[in-house]
């Protein structure tokens, strides 16, 4: 056989794996791909012809599939992430040769990758742990990239993961990560921070609608508005379209047909584990962790709602209160600066996050660089992720996102409305916990004195912990019990 060996392989063909695969394809890069189930190797074959991508070269066993690829060899993998990568790998590495790079594109958990970078290079092989963001659309058209790893993995693919990716105006939205699980941590975070926006955004709805009484048509034209501003990003625009899509099977838009109970697959709680275990505040990701807990237990939600009804805070009695009292206008402004300035709250504990994770590790994380490769194709892409790299590229250490003078300003200017808003919910019964947890975060922050003084006084009392004095050096005691 003397065929042409591929540039690249790619195993996995579902969703993301198919769409990928015909990006390579579509940016002239010889491809060959391979799937567990024979029948998708095929069908994405056939894509590739139908849609006028490069031929792909499509196999179905993996000793086929692996030596139609020009050494050294680099593989990327995109299946359900945790076993069926390591059997994957296991699959194909049998044919594998020193030198050879894999590169998974899973949501995978970084230790796993870290874990099979050590495997991989007892046996010569190179290891990638690739975040990829955008879902479907993005996989196919130009996803984020966020690669960790080896360098010289990275090295031998960079120029086809620069033309596949996102392309932005300072460039493609990839970039190396880091070394060892880096690129599948800041994924995590990234899935995290998709979280927080997420809540954000339908705390803005709850309140526009349940306080403001905006109909479906006044919210999708007030969310097109909000996107061609400073809010502007992908998660907004989507919005702007949910509101406007009919219900195919009754009356009215699909959006209030959708029962109120949200899934996950777990990113979102490693992220907010990860805070836990390095000590740093993510109190917005942690909140719509929480909601989504607490939407969970929709049965539960309805007995409560009638066994707290005397409270007289029910949606009817909400909505007719507020509606004869709220200025419409103002409180959708107000709106839109609450959720500006938690968002920056939210993006604040998420890079915070990052940086200890580095430090930790070592991984040497640039935050404005990957603020940068989130500007295209991921679901969190965004107007504002220009500023933040800017923030970072004026000051590298920056202790936190809303001290840079650009934020700090706008934080400022924005708390009046932010405190109207929460105010507003919290008098009504309704809760908004993300961006009341933002505004708690920026209000602990931004003082110089907190009350832990109190805190340190009853461990000292109760626990003989000690404390520091504000006016002396050194740790000290107090029998308190007897001077009290
Ligand atoms: P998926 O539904 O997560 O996985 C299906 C793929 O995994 C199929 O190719 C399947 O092969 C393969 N697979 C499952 N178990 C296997 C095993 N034991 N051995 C070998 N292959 C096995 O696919 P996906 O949605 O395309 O996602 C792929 C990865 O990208 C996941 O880690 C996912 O979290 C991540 N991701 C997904 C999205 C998204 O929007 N879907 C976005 C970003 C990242 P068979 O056909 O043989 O069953």
């Amino acid at each position: 056989e003397s065929a042409v060996l591929s540039r690249i392989g790619l195993a996995g063909l579902a969703v993301m794996g198919q769409n990928l695969a015909l990006n390579i394809a579509d940016k002239g890069f010889p491809i060959s791909v391979y799937n567990r189930t024979a029948s998708k190797v095929d069908e994405t074959v056939s894509r590739a012809a139908d849609e006028g991508s490069l031929p792909l070269s499509g196999h179905h066993s993996p000793r086929d599939f692996v030596l139609s690829i020009a050494r050294p060899r680099s593989i990327i993998i995109l299946v359900k992430a945790g076993p069926p990568v390591d059997q994957t790998i296991s699959a194909l590495s049998h044919f594998l040769e020193p030198g050879d790079s894999i590169i998974d594109g899973g949501n995978e958990w970084y230790e796993n990758t870290e874990r099979r970078i050590a495997d991989a290079s007892a046996r010569g092989l190179l290891y990638l742990g690739m975040g990829v963001s955008g879902g479907e659309d993005g996989a196919r058209h130009g996803p984020s990239l966020m690669p960790g790893g080896s360098r010289q993995a990275f090295d031998n693919v960079s120029d086809i993961l620069s033309k596949i990716a996102a392309q932005v105006d300072d460039g493609p939205c990839v970039t190396y990560v880091g070394p060892g699980g880096a690129g599948n941590f800041v994924k995590m975070v990234h899935n995290g921070i998709e979280y927080g926006d997420m809540q954000l955004i339908s705390e803005a709805y709850d309140v526009l609608k349940t306080l403001g009484g905006l109909s479906n048509q006044e919210l999708a034209e007030i969310f097109e508005e909000w996107n061609s501003g400073e809010l502007e990003s992908f998660l907004i625009e989507i919005t702007a379209d949910i509101f406007r899509v009919k219900d195919e099977h009754g009356d009215g838009e699909l959006v209030d047909k959708i029962l109120d109970k949200t899934g996950m697959k777990g990113t979102g709680k490693w992220t907010v584990q990860q805070a836990a275990e390095l000590s740093v505040a993510a109190p917005t990701i942690a909140a719509s962790l929480d909601c989504r807990y607490l939407s969970g237990l929709k049965e539960e939600r309805e007995a409560a709602s009638s066994v707290l009804e005397q409270a007289g805070i029910d949606d009817n009695t909400i909505r007719g209160a507020s509606m004869s009292t709220v200025d419409k206008k103002r409180l959708i402004d107000d709106v839109r600066q609450a959720l500006y300035a938690s968002k920056i709250c939210s993006y604040a504990q998420g890079m915070n996050l990052l940086r200890a994770k580095s430090d930790e590790k070592g991984w040497n994380l640039n935050l404005g660089e990957l603020a940068r490769i989130w500007k295209g194709g991921c679901i969190i892409r965004a107007r504002f992720l220009d500023r933040i790299k800017k923030a970072y590229e004026r000051n590298r250490a920056l202790p936190n996102l809303i001290v840079d003078p650009e934020f700090a300003r706008e934080m400022v200017q924005r708390q009046g409305a932010w405190r109207r808003v929460v105010g507003l919910a919290i008098g009504s019964g309704i809760s908004t916990p993300g961006m009341c947890a933002s505004l708690s975060y920026f209000d602990t922050y931004r003082r110089a004195r907190l009350p832990a003084n109190l805190v340190q006084a009853q461990r000292d009392l109760f626990g003989a912990h000690t404390y520091e004095r504000i006016d002396h050096p050194g740790s000290f005691h107090t029998e308190w019990t007897k001077l009290a």
